[in-house]
């Protein structure tokens, strides 16, 4: 009898481990609370402890799930590196001959994948032999995505002979520094607010970038029915296992708090809304982007918005891709850790997030291909050509036409900046960069 027991507790156990996979958890969640808002879905199938999709594996490069301008050629990161310098000036932290001056140039990288952006910014600086009174801060939630950073940014400084040493402390914060740089490693953007600009404190101004961050946000999904606006929630079919969405019974909470449709909508819209559609919104964007307006407006700086999205709201804009194929709609659901998800960008809430701020300035957007285009691809492509055998010549005129042809990423892609009023003009967001479209 006795081992009869102990034999069933231990395939108890057995079943346990095999079934603690990340679909379980959201299961039981919902078992436990009732139907859950997507954000909340969608962090525990990105940003889970364990088994969420950013936690565990390399999804950026050519073998992962998707490959990203960064990843794609270093002309695109070396322009963003000429474009950090020129602002730099042009805000007044390096002199007219791109000499320091006595504010510390400081960056911010938002979700910065492999660290590829970041390592090829600093080789940039590195040449024009500006790797001193540097800060470079990085947020990123994922634990394994810091190490793969971490070791990506090291090993091009020891290139220039740089060696910056770990300096522990028990805060959320993983710092390297040097004599010359000083890079900082915070999991959430709230860590870097608390330990960088806190009252009282020296703040010099700040750059920052966001390449293909904000389309990894949540989005909530809301959709008319019944004559009412009501949340599309994540629940369980019949069968108790497959994950499906279920309308809110009626407006919920979030109808009010995120969505709220009386304000929303205009009353020419408001017309025109029929049963059934579908709207996404994302309000950590809206939080993210009204707080870099604020940081930029009290310490100084700009910030640099790349992504694929436009002016508008979409209504069904989410994705799931995995082994660089969109996965069927039905699918994004119930491989949650598997699969990326993303979500077309709204640049107008983005936009309209940062002018709540009082003398920030946002310049009309530009396409991918304007932008590189207008920053000199084509003459760093003609540079790198000439010193390049055939093979790798062809290899670099197909990785530019990937990011400046409009059929590939140069429309599809935006760059938006967010900038104090008084820094008016910021090259090359200035209205005559307006004219060409790609
Ligand atoms: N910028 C890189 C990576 C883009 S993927 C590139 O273009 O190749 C999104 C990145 O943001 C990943 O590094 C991911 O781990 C990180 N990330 C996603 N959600 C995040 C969040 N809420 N807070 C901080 N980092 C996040």
């Amino acid at each position: 009898m006795k081992l009869i027991k102990q034999f069933c507790s231990f395939v108890g156990k057995e079943i346990d481990i095999k079934q603690a996979s990340l679909i379980n958890i959201i299961r039981s969640e919902i078992a436990e609370k009732g139907a859950i808002s997507f954000p909340r879905f969608w962090h525990q199938a990105l940003l889970h402890e364990k088994f969420g999709y950013y936690m565990k594996q390399d999804v950026f490069n050519k073998d992962g799930d998707f490959v990203t301008s960064v990843e794609i050629s270093q002309m695109f990161n070396e322009l963003i590196g000429i474009w950090l310098l020129n602002t730099f000036q042009h805000i007044g932290v390096l002199d007219n001959n791109f000499r320091p001056t006595n504010q510390k140039m400081h960056i911010l990288e938002f979700g910065p994948g492999l660290g590829t952006l970041s390592s090829n910014v600093l080789r940039v600086f590195a040449q024009f032999n500006l790797l001193e009174n540097l800060q470079y801060s990085y947020v990123e939630y994922s634990d394994y995505m810091r190490k793969k950073q971490q070791e990506a940014v090291l090993k091009q400084l020891q290139k220039s002979n740089i060696y910056p040493k770990y300096e522990y402390n028990n805060q959320k914060v993983e710092k390297f520094e040097s004599a010359e740089v000083n890079l900082k490693w915070f999991k959430m953007y709230e860590h870097f607010l608390y330990e960088e600009t806190r009252e009282g404190q020296h703040c010099d101004p700040v750059l920052i970038l966001a390449h293909e961050f904000f389309d990894a946000l949540p989005v909530n999904i809301f959709e008319y029915s019944g004559g009412q606006w009501c949340e599309k929630l994540v629940g369980l079919d019949q069968d108790g296992k497959t994950l499906k969405f279920i309308l809110s019974n009626g407006p919920n909470q979030n109808v009010y708090k995120v969505l709220n449709p009386d304000k929303y909508f205009s009353p020419e819209i408001k017309k025109l809304i029929k049963e059934g559609d579908t709207i996404e919104i994302s309000p950590q964007s809206g939080v993210i982007a009204n707080s870099l307006a604020e940081l930029i407006a009290k310490v100084g700086g700009a910030a640099l918005i790349i992504d694929y999205g436009e002016k508008r709201a979409f209504s069904d804009s989410i994705r799931a891709i995995q082994r660089h194929k969109l996965m069927d709609k039905n699918d994004i659901l119930n491989k949650p850790g598997d699969c990326d998800l993303s979500a077309y960008v709204n640049f107008m809430a983005l936009e309209q997030a940062a002018l709540k701020v009082e003398g920030i300035k946002v310049p009309e957007l530009m396409t991918q291909g304007n932008w590189l285009e207008q920053m000199g691809i084509q003459a760093r492509l003609q540079i790198l050509c000439k010193n390049a055998n055939k093979a790798t010549e062809k290899r670099l005129q197909s990785e530019y036409e990937r990011l400046v042809h409009s059929n590939q990423m140069g429309s599809n892609f935006k760059f938006m900046c967010i900038h104090r009023t008084k820094n008016n003009n910021l090259f090359p967001f200035i209205q005559d960069a307006q004219q060409i479209y790609y």
